[in-house]
C-alpha cells in the first residue's frame, strides 16, 4: 500500500472516537464484488478500542462504542 496516498488520520477525533492506528482494510459488502474499505483502530472516550470503517466516522454513522448512546438515552428519560 502506498502510504503517501493515504491521508494520516491517526490522532484525529471523530465525535467520541479518537483514531489511534490504521487497521486492515475491510472487504465490504460481503460477496462479490468486494471493495476494500479503509478501516482504522479507534478508542472511545470510555476506553473501548475497536476497528471501524473510516467512512462511518466521516459520515457520523459511528460516534462512539455505544456507551454514549446509552448515556444519552438515560439522560432523555430523566
Ligand atoms: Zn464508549
Amino acid at each position: 500500500m502506498d502510504q503517501s496516498t493515504r491521508m494520516n488520520v491517526v490522532g484525529q477525533r471523530y465525535n467520541y472516537w479518537n483514531v489511534i492506528d490504521d487497521a486492515d482494510p475491510v472487504l465490504y459488502p460481503k460477496g462479490n464484488p468486494t471493495i476494500p474499505h479503509r478501516a482504522v483502530v479507534v478508542k472511545c472516550v470510555c476506553g473501548t478500542v475497536r476497528s471501524v470503517l473510516l467512512q462511518n466516522l466521516r459520515n457520523h454513522r459511528s460516534k462512539s462504542c455505544g456507551c454514549m448512546k446509552a448515556y444519552m438515552q438515560r439522560e432523555a428519560r430523566k
